[in-house]
């Protein structure tokens, strides 16, 4: 066996308001959970406005113009915070995503085959392992992350 350089992560995904409020909860888990990563984390979430302003999570993008919309689509309903684990889970992550503009998106990502606007591109995706942890605490309360070993059980006997 060749030694992998690619080491187990986690990512945080989340399926934004417009994702919740067009049905595709099912079809976007769906996806991450076909790819044979490991779920650790769900739940639906309304982002209050204040933490999503405070929120450490967009800090990146205080300063741009758009940054008061993110607020608002953000908190505009609920979201799915996801915590998932894999080797090479982050960069795998965001290739099932997509580009962040949904018409760059390639056909077969998330964004390229379910959105059609930047400001609506359904889910997020951490975008380096240390945001991925980082992103995971800020948004799961203790205790909310669980860790599991799948098991190899004959589920449908
Ligand atoms: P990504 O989500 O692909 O990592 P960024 O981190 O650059 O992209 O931006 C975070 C989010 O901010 C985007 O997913 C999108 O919802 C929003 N956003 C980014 N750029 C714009 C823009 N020019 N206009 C409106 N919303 C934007
Ligand atoms: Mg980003």
């Amino acid at each position: 066996l060749v030694a992998s350089m690619v080491e187990v992560e986690e990512s945080y995904i989340m399926i934004k308001p417009d994702g919740v409020q067009r049905g595709l909860v099912g079809e976007i888990i769906s996806r991450f959970e076909k790819k044979g990563i490991k779920l650790k984390g769900l739940k639906l979430y309304q982002c209050p406005t204040e933490l999503a302003q405070d929120n450490e999570h967009y800090k990146d993008l205080q300063s741009k113009s758009f940054f008061p919309n993110l607020i608002d689509y953000i908190t505009s309903g609920p979201v799915v915070c996801m915590a998932w684990e894999g080797v090479g889970v982050v960069a795998s992550a965001r290739k099932l995503i997509g580009a962040t503009n949904p018409l760059n998106a390639e056909p077969g990502t998330i964004r390229g085959d379910l959105a059609v606007q930047t400001g609506r591109n359904v889910v997020h995706g951490s975008d380096s392992p240390e945001n991925g942890n980082r992103e995971i605490a800020l948004w799961f309360k203790e205790g909310e992350v669980v860790e599991w070993t799948p098991v190899q059980e004959p589920w449908l006997k």
